[in-house]
């Protein structure tokens, strides 16, 4: 088949290293019948050994040559291309108990994170390879300077672990950061959950926006109507200081007090 030419706008990476490929479908541990969506196939370096595990996959792949040549390489019955922006994937039409599973264009790993936590209740894991760095900002814990915006969102919606680094030297062509895989596992439905989903993105977002600054002086305008002492919040903690768990109960009584609307 002919050669593929990159393209940068896609995020373009081919995984070449075989120990690299085995230790990702290692993790994944996919059974036979298990439904699994593997976003951006590319070359299908994962795609071919998920494939040789499992009666079917889905793949949604946005660049048009590639997905053509998937088609070819690969039997309709085994494998179904969905040719897509995954960002506007409606991940439900796949069914419930996923399992997705890509290497990701680095570029879009933000915004194709909090899409696919829209759809978070159809997902049973989703094993990533993304930049280290994005990685230890999601797993990243209180008080350490990692400690962000994507890492309360994410960590209110996910179990996560990361597994293991991956160098560039394992791509072709080579990317300029070192990459990493995550496992993301959905918390269950009981876990602790806002009251607003909307009034809990925006305490976070403003509270991240000047994370350096102590939480009473970000949130000056809303700081006499919250009960700090009840929330077990310090008078001098930061952003990056609170856990998720504090952030949901901020949240939650800042819609009480009429702050924030609920919805
Ligand atoms: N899985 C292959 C591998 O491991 O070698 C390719 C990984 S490459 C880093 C990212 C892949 O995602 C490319 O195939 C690219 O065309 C595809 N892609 C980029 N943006 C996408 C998007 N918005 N939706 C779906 N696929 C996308």
């Amino acid at each position: 088949m002919s050669q593929h030419q990159a393209r940068k706008r896609f995020g373009q990476n081919f995984l070449t290293d075989e120990s690299v490929v085995e230790s990702i479908v290692r993790a994944v541990d996919p059974a036979r019948g298990d439904t699994v969506v593997e976003i951006g196939p590319g070359l299908s370096a994962l795609t071919r050994p998920l494939l040789e595990r499992l009666d079917h996959l889905t793949a949604v792949e946005i660049d048009r040559d590639l997905a053509a040549r998937l088609r070819k390489q690969f039997d309709e019955s085994r494998l179904t291309v969905v040719e897509a922006d995954a960002l506007t994937v409606d991940f439900s039409q796949f069914g419930g108990a996923l399992r997705v599973v890509g290497n990701l264009p680095y570029n879009i790993s933000s915004p194709l994170l909090f899409h696919l936590m829209t759809w978070a209740d159809h997902v049973r894991d989703q094993h990533f390879m993304l930049q280290r760095e994005v990685i230890d900002r999601m797993v990243a814990q209180p008080g350490s300077g990692d400690f962000s915006r994507l890492s309360v969102m994410l960590q209110s919606r996910y179990r996560m672990h990361k597994l293991f680094d991956v160098p560039p030297e394992a791509f072709d062509p080579p990317p300029k950061v070192v990459s990493a895989i995550v496992r993301m596992v959905p918390l269950p439905a009981e876990r602790l959950r806002p009251v607003s989903e909307r009034a809990f993105e925006t305490v976070v977002a403003r509270a991240f926006s000047q994370r350096r600054k102590m939480l009473r002086r970000v949130l000056a305008d809303w700081a006499p109507q919250v009960p700090w002492e009840a929330l077990d919040i310090l008078p001098t903690a930061r952003a990056e200081d609170i856990s998720v768990d504090r952030y949901i109960r901020l949240s939650d009584a800042l819609v009480e007090a009429g702050l924030l609307q609920a919805g």
